[in-house]
């Protein structure tokens, strides 16, 4: 054999081991379930992983890439294993987390990976060390393709990703859909192993930084807030749901049995009139847990939150996601005092709501008297069909295997509902599993469910569906809100309860949060009587509750309204 064919022969050789990862994924990946999906995919991963060649003489290419992809290798793969789905930043999230619990977990399941790590690696630089020191593809070749090559790709991408664009989000202008598909575009690598692992370990990185900045500008504010001195046992969760609408539910007169367990319940009251403050997570969430309601929304970074709140009245505060890392959540995620991510992202096929319960179990059984929990869940999220087990698939036909987001039309509506409302029945369950957990802890306890905000199912005429770019409909606003006290929490509290009965009429918002949680562990201002004023007329639970005349949202074009009539 010539040294020519060898050099082809290694090179060849040494190309496959970079490739294995996405080699991996091509055949677990949830995202590339078709085979000319998973084709596509390798040949977009075979020239991106190509690219540096026209920048980087034949060793220097193999060692520089082979450094950058081997060490991410193991984390990569055990991505694919657990989750079916590249490293995303809330995956890599749990290695920069301070709480290594996760991390442990993960290093027990990749172990063998990281001694057959070393072994590639070494067969690895073998290999490229023979490798003579020329360039693969001969210059003006490379400089060609670097200049007219690259940009067609480009272009040629982005064109393809238009149509999809054009089609999901209702967008009307061309440099709108142009703009969207750019990101679609870029998008990718985000999940293109090796570029995934630096991008997104990046965008942490970013993440962090204003993270501690905003820690760093919040750190002497204080609510003034009574601490709890006594050591009755006392337990509070707040449970926040994803993109479910009240309308759906059956326990808010839905025609289906979407919430049969929730029905049964006793002490667990539906305030069936509450809406959102926004249609987005991101803006809705913040608002949750704040103080300030969504008018001033230009503030709500300059307060601490709700945990925050409890933390100061001396309770120990917990935050259990399974949602993906957001930039707007990860400070009030990490002031908690325990705070507990799955590490799976919304793009996993696998990910059920019931992996926090466990969790939540083991904050239960700690033995600490006085606790505050948020449990933030996927719930209904988008892919809907993806959100529950088999066994909750009731209403059918759903969305099934073969999914594409073709199907994401308005012919396939029947189909989109019906998967929405096993999300729902799913939920039920969910929910109903963990105030189980809770009552059997037999001490004062109270537990609120709220969605962030509801979604749409192509109900009118506008035919819009999912949530985010949309005009401000009441299906995208319209959420549930339930209530759960234990049998100890009443006998202490009769007189909250009777106004909570009292108050299951009222059409009001997501801002009631913050002051009825807080009221509810009898948890007041110590020197503030405009905040204890708000605070009382902000409480479901309070005599001097009211209702406000006009109702607010904020749009996803970051507009304050007013709030559509039923
Ligand atoms: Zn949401």
């Amino acid at each position: 054999m010539t040294d020519h064919w060898k050099t082809i022969l290694r090179s060849a050789a040494a190309f496959l081991i970079l490739l294995a990862p996405n080699l991996y994924a091509s055949l677990v990946a949830s995202d590339l379930a078709s085979p000319a999906k998973a084709i596509a995919y390798l040949l977009v991963v075979c020239i991106g992983l190509a690219l540096p060649m026209l920048f980087l003489r034949r060793r220097a290419y193999f060692i520089v890439i082979g450094i950058l992809n081997l060490f991410c290798a193991p984390i990569e793969i055990a991505s694919l294993y657990l989750n079916h789905n590249p490293a995303t930043a809330t995956f890599l999230g749990l290695f920069f987390s301070t709480n290594r619990q996760e991390v442990a977990g993960i290093l027990s399941v990749i172990w063998p990976l990281l001694i057959l790590l070393v072994l590639i690696w070494i067969g690895y630089f073998v290999l490229v060390s023979f490798q003579p020191n020329e360039w693969i593809i001969p210059r003006k070749t490379g400089i060609r393709i670097a200049g007219i090559g690259l940009p067609i790709l480009f272009v040629c991408a982005i064109g393809f990703f238009s149509i999809y664009a054009r089609k999901i989000n209702n967008l009307q202008t061309t440099k709108e859909v142009v703009l969207l598909a750019k990101d679609i575009t870029l998008m990718k690598f985000y999940k293109i192993f090796p570029y995934n692992i630096y991008l997104n370990s990046f965008h942490i990185a970013q993440q962090r930084h204003a993270m501690k900045e905003a820690q760093a500008a919040l750190g002497p504010f204080r609510f003034g807030l009574t601490a709890k001195q006594d050591s009755i046992p006392e337990l509070y969760v707040l449970v926040i749901g994803e993109a479910a609408r009240s309308e759906n539910m059956s326990i808010n007169g839905y025609a289906r049995s979407t919430t049969p367990r929730l029905e049964q319940r006793s002490r667990l009251v539906s305030l069936p009139h509450f809406y959102s403050q926004a249609g987005t997570t991101e803006y809705a969430v913040p608002h949750m847990i704040s103080r300030i309601p969504v008018t001033r929304h230009n503030e709500v970074n300059s307060e601490k939150t709700l945990p925050e709140a409890f933390q100061e009245a001396g309770f120990r505060t917990a935050w259990l996601t399974n949602k993906s890392r957001a930039d707007y959540l990860q400070r009030v995620l990490e002031s908690a005092d325990i705070h507990f991510e799955t590490g799976k992202d919304m793009s996993v096929t696998n990910n059920y709501d019931e992996y926090l319960l466990k969790p939540l179990q083991d904050l239960l059984v700690s033995g600490v008297k006085k606790q505050f929990i948020v449990v933030h869940t996927m719930g209904s999220h988008w892919r809907y069909d993806t959100r529950y087990p088999a066994a909750f698939e009731q209403f059918t036909p759903a969305l099934g295997e073969s999914f594409s987001l073709s199907m994401i039309n308005p012919s396939n509506k029947q189909k989109l509902v019906n998967a929405y409302d096993n999300t729902i029945l799913y939920t039920d369950y969910f929910l109903d599993s963990l105030i189980t957990l809770v009552e059997a802890q037999a001490v004062p306890a109270v537990v609120m469910y709220m969605s962030d905000h509801g979604e749409n199912l192509y109900d009118d005429e506008r035919e819009l569906i999912l949530h985010g770019n949309y005009s401000a409909t009441r299906w995208l606003f319209h959420v549930p809100f339930f209530v759960w006290y234990s049998d100890e929490y009443a006998a202490l509290h009769s007189d909250k309860i009777q106004q909570l009965q009292a108050h299951t009429d009222s059409r009001d918002n997501s801002s009631v949060l913050f002051a009825s949680l807080l009221d509810a562990a009898d948890i007041g201002y110590i020197n503030d009587t405009t905040s204890a004023t708000q605070l009382h007329t902000r409480s479901i639970f309070s005599t001097d509750y009211s209702a406000p005349d006009t109702l607010y949202v904020f749009t996803a074009e970051e507009k304050c309204v007013v709030l559509e009539q039923d």
